[in-house]
């Protein structure tokens, strides 16, 4: 079953057409004036039975239904009943004042729903309003005015199509409000351009001869007009036509458009039709109608221009928006760097990465993820200076540029300062939470001229600074040796160990009491088939960065003691020194490896030395601490490299089980000719012996350097001055070389070390001859 609306429209369809049928005359008359009533009782109907909001506006729009109902009775009780065949006649006074509240009704209605985008709607229903005026005027009342007959006829003549630009233009605002269109508001629409049509052809009949013969016809179109009046009152969606409600954003733009270019049309349209048919132009109208056509048009494109305007501001703040925090993103961050450096500003910019991201939203969940990035950028915000830009750049990482920060030195403080900030909790609702985060810093322009170069550089930093112990780093140029060349190597180094590509250099460790080599460094380098020998720094940083650095330092451990075990087995007898990254010593498995290596080469754990450096047994010192001592009780030598270029004192290095430590060859090279390192090295030799740790000065390049730490009682030195790290065929001949030469520099005896340092090393006599010692230490010298 349809609804009642549908089965209203449908009879009175029918009944309209069947009262068609019917001879002109009282009865007919009657069939009229019936389906006129019943429009007016479905608007009753419709207003009570869907309660719309602004009832009045319907009963208005009922009352003007009932003047039409009572206009047409008026005129067939005149003309039939009466015979008076007048116009104008009473009928004429009811049809007009009909007029006035259809407008108004539909007014009130359009107007309810509030005052969205109104002037766009105003001017384009104005638009359109002057084009069908101008129509009119030239086709309708002029001709009408200008057929001559007493005023008050002609002014009555004139009024109905007058009345119908009238309704036309409410009906304009009807339709170009931006609403979606409904059956209520199609169906009245209709009955509009059913009821305009019939009386614009209605006034045309008086002079145009070819309407005036089907007259009675355009009975239909009036009576369609109260029919669709009435089944749009009739429909359910008739509520909606008053009253605010959802805007329809993009309403079909392009069809008022066109219904725009239309009307701008009918001025030459209306000029053409005229010049054609050789009429009389008229051409004040035109030029009225033209004119108010521009003005009309200038407004609305001032208006949309700036609509437009707004628009794209809106798009361009959404496109610079991180949807999650609110921040800026990405985007928005590097046009900003680019600003910065065309207008020769300096900035910090730091990039904050949220480490272990991934996991805390898988264990926590993402809702619980998600809140915890907004209150990092949150904080964030607070950290920083006023005309900071804070944004997310990635899923868990941040940016920071802030020009009011220029100095490298103040943005490593930042950085610090940020870091730490960010480490405190967060009291999140329902969760209390702390996060860890790597900051790395540049300063611009210096660290990077522009911004595809500053975007790489920070994130270079940045994956330096996760590997560091207090997870900070400013962008340095050294921090790029390998650079590219690293990322393109590590996808290779799996492969290169298994072939065995990465071989082993041995530099020799000289003993300064007795003058002997008592061990040997174990030094990487990858025999690349494309780019040669490659150095430890092209490939260990990436190794140490991609989680390789656990199988690299197992392959150099084992071919370190597997050299060792060949050299003893030849009665060579010298420890093997190898290098642990700081991963390495997070390695649960490290001291099981290392147990299993020296079982695997039947070696003694005295055969061996682990160096470590500083900053590595800080980054987990518990961790550190239990690993180091388990491997000391194992018998391993351990040593820390690199001495002097960290941040720790000796004082917590004692609570480490380390026996040595190497002084950085920063200090050693230059000491003869910098007060200040040859200070810093005396101080370290001094304060190691007081602690009873052992001392091994790197970077000794010259005999002068040599003698200088010979006066200060260094006990052992290494360094291009006495061998540079050689292949494992050649170390015999450095070492014979090493021994020939350097006690007579120093001018000792082999069997005569001074007092108070290493006991003399026992000298073992190899079967060809050759003399090499066993090795010494405070864990003196035990051979395997
Ligand atoms: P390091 O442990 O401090 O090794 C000493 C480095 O100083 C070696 O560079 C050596 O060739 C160089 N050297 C020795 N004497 C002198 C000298 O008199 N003057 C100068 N200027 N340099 C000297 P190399 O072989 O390039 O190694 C660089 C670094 O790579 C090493 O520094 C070490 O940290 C790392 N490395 C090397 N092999 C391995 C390895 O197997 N595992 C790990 N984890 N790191 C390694
Ligand atoms: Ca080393
Ligand atoms: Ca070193």
């Amino acid at each position: 079953m349809r609804a009642i609306w549908w089965r209203y429209l449908i009879v009175g369809a029918v009944l309209s057409a069947g009262v068609l049928l019917l001879p002109v005359g009282l009865g007919r008359d009657l069939g009229c004036g019936l389906i006129g009533f019943s429009a007016v009782v479905a608007i009753v109907v419709g207003v009570r039975r869907h309660d719309p909001p602004h009832r009045r506006g319907w009963y208005l729009m009922a009352a003007g239904n009932a003047a039409w109902v009572l206009g047409d009775g008026t005129y067939s009780w005149l003309e039939h009943g009466l015979g008076v065949s007048a116009f104008p006649s009473v009928a004429d006074v009811a049809y007009l004042a009909a007029y006035p509240m259809l407008a108004s009704g539909l007014l009130v209605l359009v107007r309810s729903r509030g005052t969205e985008s109104s002037l766009a709607a105003v001017l384009d229903g104005a638009i359109l309003t002057v084009g069908l005026a101008l129509v009119s005027w030239v086709f309708l009342i002029e001709p009408t005015w200008a057929g001559g007959g007493a005023v008050t006829d002609r002014v009555v003549e004139v009024a109905y199509p007058v009345g119908d630009v009238l309704l036309f233009a409410v009906l304009m605002r009807l339709v170009t409000a931006r609403r979606e269109a409904t059956m209520a508001s199609l169906l009245l629409a209709g009955s509009f351009v059913v009821l305009i049509i019939t009386d614009s052809l209605f006034v045309a009949s008086t002079w145009v001869a070819g309407i005036a013969a089907h007259v009675p016809v355009l009975d239909l179109g009036w009576l369609g007009a109260y029919v669709l009046w009435g089944a749009a009152a009739l429909h359910p969606s008739m509520r909606a036509l008053s009253g605010r409600g959802p805007t329809q954003v993009a309403s079909s733009e392009t069809g008022r458009l066109l219904a725009l270019a239309a009307s701008a049309a009918i001025v030459p349209g209306v000029l053409a039709v005229e010049m054609v048919a050789k009429a009389p132009l008229h051409l004040s109208a035109i030029i009225i109608a033209a004119n108010a056509l521009i003005v009309l048009f200038v407004v609305r494109m001032i208006r949309m221009v700036g609509q437009l305007e707004r628009q794209s501001a809106q798009l361009n703040t959404l496109a610079g928006t991180d949807y999650l925090t609110g921040l800026a993103n990405r985007r928005q961050i590097v046009d900003h760097v680019g600003w910065l450096l065309d207008s020769h500003h300096g900035a910090e910019m730091l990039t904050i990465s949220v480490e272990r991201f991934n996991e805390l939203n898988d264990v926590l969940g993402d809702r619980a993820g998600d809140a915890i990035l907004q209150a990092v950028g949150a904080r964030l915000v607070t950290l920083v200076g006023p005309g900071a830009m804070v944004a997310r750049v990635a899923d868990h990482r941040f940016g920071v540029l802030d020009p009011a920060v220029t100095c490298g030195q103040d943005a490593e403080v930042d950085a610090i300062r940020i870091r730490r900030a960010l480490e405190l909790p967060f009291d999140l609702p329902e969760l209390n939470v702390s996060v860890q985060v790597s900051v790395a810093a540049l300063v611009l322009p210096q660290d990077a001229p522009e911004p595809a170069l500053a975007l790489r550089r920070v994130g270079i930093a940045l994956a330096v600074a996760k590997g560091r112990p207090d997870r900070v780093a400013r962008y340095q140029a050294e921090m790029e040796s390998g650079g590219a060349l690293a990322l393109v190597l590590i996808g290779e180094l799996s492969d290169a160990l298994r072939d065995g590509d990465v071989v082993l250099h041995y530099q020799p460790q000289v003993d300064l009491r007795s003058a002997r080599v008592f061990g040997v460094e174990a030094l990487a380098r990858w025999q690349h088939p494309k780019y040669g020998l490659l150095g430890p720094d092209a490939f260990i940083p990436a190794a140490e960065q991609s989680g390789l650095i656990g199988p690299l330092t197992q392959y150099v451990l084992d071919r370190a003691l597997a050299q060792n075990a060949r050299w003893r087995h030849d009665g060579m007898n010298v420890t093997v020194a190898v290098n642990l990254s700081a991963r390495n010593l997070l390695d649960p498995n490290l001291v099981d490896h290392v147990g299993a290596a020296l079982h695997r080469h039947g070696l003694d754990a005295s055969a061996l030395e682990l160096e470590i450096t500083e900053s590595s047994a800080m980054v987990d010192p518990r961790r550190c601490i239990e690993v180091l001592t388990a491997l000391a009780a194992m018998g391993v030598t351990l040593s820390v490299d690199d001495y002097g270029t960290g941040h720790s004192s000796l004082a917590y290095l004692q609570r480490l089980p380390v026996t040595r430590l190497k002084i950085d060859r920063s200090f050693v090279t230059d000491m003869v000719s910098d007060e200040a390192s040859a200070a810093i090295v005396r101080s370290t030799i001094e304060l190691a012996r007081n602690l009873r740790l052992d001392v091994v000065a790197e970077g000794v390049e010259d005999d002068a350097t040599l003698l200088a730490l010979r006066d200060m009682h260094c006990p052992a030195v290494q360094g291009y001055g006495l061998g540079r790290p050689v292949p494992p065929t050649e170390v015999r001949e450095l070492i014979t070389r090493i021994q020939s030469r350097v006690p007579e520099v120093l001018q000792v005896h082999p069997h005569r070390a001074p007092d108070g340092f290493r006991q003399p090393a026992p000298i073992i006599t190899h079967p060809h001859g050759e003399p090499v010692i066993a090795p010494t230490g405070r864990r003196g010298g035990r051979r395997s």
